[in-house]
């Protein structure tokens, strides 16, 4: 049984009811989960994240001339366009995604042939689990199949990348479609967001983690975002005029060196910094813990994790605090962060496998007596990355 069977299943019967034939080319591709490493990716450090159990199908085959249908199997609505020139819409948000990966793939090689695809998946939308990562990931893998264009895993990445800059207008990194492409099951995915190397960290299958989505979200994001991005390079600037070492970004700055001078900088500056300089010390550590297999010490590392979120970097808030001081007390749980952007959005909680149920029970409860709303929790597995599956 492959991930998802269902979704998969229902995926295959739809296209044939709608186009009727059989797709030539299916890829699948999961969400993705960060487990330690915030807002290190660019501050060119490490994330430590997982590809999950929840996914999105591509299913495509070819049509003679250039028009071309695309639906999205969920709610059944179709766009078509010319394979040739996919451009951005206002009206179909979920069909930018799929046009901009199909322009990136056209940038390599113009497509001689439309096409017939529908999409269908299992990841909550806007959830911090990528959803959309998922979708690039699964018709960026479709179409090159489908179209004979050969791409190495980080052209496919930044396809996607691309993609939600210039289609959907979201400026994100490059972790989502690293973790969506190379995940591997009871692997963490470690990025390096320098060179872009990758590697898998096996963590086992005794543990897995919590989603837990506040459906919080504090005004001012963006802004913050942007100041906390500035702040940072900031600091760099001035690290660079202390150490003797080359410092091109707060990656090259160790937490020794921010003991040392933060007194000297801007109280502000100083405060952000530690934040992914810290952030890329726990990553290292966490990795020299999983291959030791010291998974409570693994788990202490993610609560120091959310520790320097509220106190550094000021990105968590309330609502994610109560779930974190909530974890602490719970049977089997063994660590627990904010996970993504932060100022609102999900927590990631470390759990014994054989405790999640009554965990999730227990967090949901935490959540509710103190916020008096709910909170979505949902068992995530380290899982396999993105493969064509048909084709
Ligand atoms: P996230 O990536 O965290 O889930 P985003 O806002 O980045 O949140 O992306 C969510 C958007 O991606 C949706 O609003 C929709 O436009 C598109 N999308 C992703 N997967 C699907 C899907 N399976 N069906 C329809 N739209 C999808
Ligand atoms: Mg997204």
């Amino acid at each position: 049984m492959s991930a998802c069977q269902d979704v998969y299943d229902i995926l295959l019967k739809k296209f044939q009811e709608k186009y009727g034939r059989k797709p030539e080319v299916v890829a699948y591709a999961p969400g993705r989960v960060e487990i330690l490493g915030n807002h290190t990716d660019y501050n060119e450090g490490y994330v430590l994240s997982a590809a999950i159990n929840f996914g999105t199908y591509f299913a495509v085959a070819s049509r003679e001339g250039l028009e071309s249908r695309l639906c999205a199997g969920d709610v059944m609505e179709e766009v078509s366009f010319n394979a040739d020139q996919p451009s951005a819409t206002k009206d179909h948000m979920w069909s930018n995604y799929v046009k901009g990966v199909l322009a990136g793939i056209n940038a390599i090689q113009k497509p001689t042939h439309g096409f017939d695809a529908m999409f269908l998946g299992n990841i909550p939308l806007g959830s911090g689990l990528s959803s959309s990562a998922a979708l690039e990931v699964a018709a960026g893998l479709a179409f090159s199949k489908l179209y004979g264009v050969v791409l190495s895993n980080l052209e496919l990445a930044r396809i996607g990348q691309k993609a939600e800059h210039d289609f959907a207008g979201v400026k994100c990194g490059l972790l989502d479609q690293f973790s969506s492409i190379n995940g591997k099951k009871g692997s963490l995915v470690w990025s390096d967001f320098r060179t872009y190397d990758v590697k898998p960290v096996t963590i086992g299958e005794d543990v897995c983690f919590l989603m837990c989505n506040t459906n919080a979200r504090h005004a001012l994001v963006d802004g913050a975002y942007n100041e906390r991005r500035q702040r940072c390079e900031q600091a760099a600037a001035f690290f660079a005029t202390r150490l003797d070492h080359k410092v091109a970004a707060l990656r090259d700055v160790s937490w020794e060196e921010w003991l040392k001078y933060h007194g000297e900088m801007d109280p502000i500056t100083a405060k952000r910094s530690a934040h992914p300089i810290g952030e890329d010390e726990r990553v290292l550590s966490g990795i020299e813990m999983l291959r030791n297999n010291n998974l409570a010490g693994f788990g202490r590392l993610m609560f120091e994790s959310h520790d320097s979120s509220r106190n550094y970097f000021e990105n968590s808030c309330p609502e994610l605090d109560t779930l974190v001081d909530g974890a602490q007390a719970i049977p089997g749980v063994l660590g627990a962060r904010l996970s993504g952007g932060g100022f609102g959005g999900s927590v990631v909680v470390m759990v014994n496998k054989t405790d999640v149920e009554a965990a999730s029970v227990a967090l949901r409860n935490v959540y509710a007596n103190k916020h008096g709303s709910r909170c979505d929790t949902r068992i995530i597995t380290c899982s396999d990355g993105a493969r064509v599956v048909i084709g």
